[in-house]
């Protein structure tokens, strides 16, 4: 749909598209907007229903469940970015989609994704499309070892990509591609990944939250620290990169952007990995360091309003609570400075995300 449209009522309804916990924190910050939320997940258990005013328990691609959404909401935005293109284009049809289908076309496909930021002149690791066993060989000439390949679609978490180090690892590695289209990177040796997350509204103006620096732990984010531990000059560049890339897709709500850090002997480089389309997990701290959250940001574009300062007024860690770790929550409501946020999930599996905690201390860095 075209936008904005300055005769359009206000945005009272947001229809969110995915039910995970992201859904569920969008959904609440929305609330304390006043703004409802209709939450549309073909899974019956989704945590994000819990906090919604209502819910649609349907399949992405049934058409009726979808036009009935359509009509019960003044917006619909995503909390996931593998929303299929029909879904998008269908809704997209009939009330407006924030962020758009480009912004969802491009990070779909890591292919897509990679192309168009090197377009942005925003460096990535050297990639190649792989089809066929011959094109990871021709590929891996070029790019050299260790090399990565990785699906070009539905990756997540580390899954669907394989590390080659030798020329013994390319017929296993493409064989687990299970056919799919891939793409071969070059391996990147960062010191440490960190991430840009960026809110843009629908007039064009975007704020950018302080960076994080992100650890992980069996390819699952564990940890991400804010200040993080780099360059003043290189926290601008990646803001500078968050702003680019959202002004490129004409994006409307919040996008991340991962990257990683490398140190050269010119100094600190920047090379970016993955754009996310939404509301990310290593913006999750922004609930508790920021006067305004990455999901209060991501509302309040979506719906129209002034984004706001995104301050952040303390310093921060965030520790993700996956599987087992989310046993006996009391002891982070016990612990001082500490501020859990649990999802309301009914099963604890390993490698699920159950929750996080954010430990806050006075802000140290100048402003
Ligand atoms: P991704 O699914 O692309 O976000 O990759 C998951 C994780 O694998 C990243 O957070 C990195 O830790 C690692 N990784 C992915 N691609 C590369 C690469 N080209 N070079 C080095 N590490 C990588």
């Amino acid at each position: 749909m075209p936008d904005p449209d300055p005769a359009r009522p206000p945005v009272l309804t947001v229809g969110i598209l995915g039910g995970g916990q992201l859904g569920r924190m969008l959904a609440l910050a929305g609330a304390r907007l006043g703004l409802k939320s209709v939450v549309f997940c073909p899974d019956p258990d989704s945590p994000a229903f819990d906090v919604a005013a209502d819910r649609i328990v349907a399949a992405y691609d049934d058409e009726a469940a979808l036009a009935d959404f359509a009509s019960r909401v003044d917006v619909v935005t995503y909390e996931f970015e593998n929303v299929p293109a029909a879904t998008a284009a269908f809704l997209d049809a009939r009330v407006p989609v924030r962020p758009g289908t480009r912004s969802l076309a491009v990070s779909q496909d890591r292919l897509t994704e990679k192309t168009f930021l090197t377009e942005l002149g925003i460096p990535t690791a050297p990639f190649r499309a792989v089809d066929t066993l011959d094109d990871l060989t021709a590929a891996i000439s070029e790019i050299g070892f260790p090399a990565v390949l990785k699906t070009r679609r539905f990756g997540y978490d580390g899954k669907g990509q394989v590390k080659i180090t030798d020329p013994d690892d390319l017929a296993h590695a493409f064989e687990a591609m299970n056919g799919a289209p891939a793409i071969l990177e070059g391996w990147v040796p960062f010191r440490r990944e960190i991430s840009v997350l960026t809110a843009r509204g629908l007039d064009g103006q975007a704020v950018t939250f302080d960076v994080p620096e992100n650890e992980h732990s069996r390819h699952i984010l564990k940890f991400s620290r804010v200040p993080a531990d780099l360059r003043a000059e290189t926290a601008e560049r990646a803001e500078a990169i968050g702003e680019k890339v959202a002004a490129a897709l004409g994006h409307v709500g919040v996008v991340a952007v991962e990257l990683f850090l490398l140190e050269t002997a010119e100094g600190e480089r920047l090379v970016a990995n993955e754009i996310a389309p939404r509301v990310h997990n290593s913006g999750h701290w922004t609930e508790s360091a920021c006067l305004i959250s990455q999901f209060e940001a991501h509302m309040r574009a979506v719906a129209g309003l002034p984004l706001g300062q995104p301050t952040r007024h303390s310093d921060v860690v965030m520790e993700n609570l996956i599987g087992d770790e989310a046993l006996d929550p009391e002891r982070f409501l016990a612990e001082p400075g500490a501020s859990l946020h649990l999802y309301g999930k009914a099963e604890i599996r390993p490698g699920r995300k159950m929750g996080h905690v954010n430990r806050i201390r006075p802000r140290t860095d100048r402003r």
